[in-house]
């Protein structure tokens, strides 16, 4: 491999590396590893939260840079240059964007939403899939409200569109749709990237992200790979040379990364 082109690996979690049901990765746990010690950099670029996605470096028991809240914050990038920051925050705090969206939604629209952090407990496992211990860290949000939106379609989109003019932004991903401030994932990539780059000459990037929330980064990347996700992704997603996997998560993601990292080679 070409040591003067570093590739990333900028990755979406759940659906995508982890299995959309269960979260399990162990099949391919060992490939994950074998990349990075192959001087390949893995980036997990997620909707989670900073616990969950270190406890999925902890499985890993590996230290990888990743990406929180869709965008948010920017963590461990120390662990690729020691001069490189250890934390980047890239949003306001969730206090202060949720009492925007509260005072600038218009109330029809915002009684739609159901923030669900005000529900049951027993409600939040089955919303989110999970466990107790699991609830508790992905509730642990500095930068975003979970919230389901009970409207019709054309109210939905209303509210994206209203959202957008407000400096906020919302984030569907496979359980729930977020409100952040004005991030992005593939926002927080770039900023990734332009700091690789202070001591790279050139970066080759590899996106690979399972639904609609990650489209943006796949178009943003050198080369873009999806996992089949026969749930969430019904539509064109009209993004040139896209590699599609056959399998879904966590095999699918294998499967991308080989044919992404051979096309590079
Ligand atoms: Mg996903």
């Amino acid at each position: 491999m070409n040591k003067k082109s570093p590739i990333i690996i900028f990755t979406d979690l759940d659906g995508t590396l982890l299995h959309r049901d269960t979260f399990e990765f162990d099949g391919i746990k060992e490939y994950v590893k074998d990349l990075t010690s192959k001087g390949i950099i893995i980036i997990p670029n997620t909707s989670k939260t900073q616990v969950e996605i270190e406890d999925f470096n902890k499985k890993l028991d590996l230290n990888l840079p990743f990406i929180s809240e869709n965008g948010s914050a920017i963590f461990g990038l120390d662990n690729i240059n020691k001069n490189f920051p250890n934390n980047i925050v890239l949003s306001r705090e969730k206090e202060i964007t949720f009492k925007v969206f509260q005072k600038k939604i218009p109330e029809n629209l915002r009684s739609k939403c159901k923030i669900i952090t005000k529900m049951e407990k027993k409600i939040q496992k089955e919303i989110f899939g999970i466990s107790d211990k699991s609830l508790k860290n992905v509730l642990n949000r500095s930068y975003s409200t979970p919230i389901l939106f009970k409207g019709n379609g054309e109210q939905k989109k209303d509210l994206f569109k209203i959202v957008k003019t407000i400096g906020l932004s919302l984030h569907e991903g496979g359980r729930v749709i977020n409100i952040c401030d004005n991030v992005s994932k593939v926002k927080a990539m770039n900023r990734v990237i332009k700091m690789i780059k202070k001591i790279e000459n050139e970066v080759k990037t590899v996106g690979v992200g399972d639904n609609y929330n990650d489209l943006d980064m796949l178009r943003n990347s050198n080369i873009a790979c999806l996992v089949f996700n026969d749930q969430f992704l019904m539509e064109p997603i009209n993004i040139n040379n896209c590699i599609v996997s056959k399998q879904s998560a966590p095999f699918g993601w294998e499967e991308v990364v080989k044919m992404a990292l051979e096309k590079i080679k």
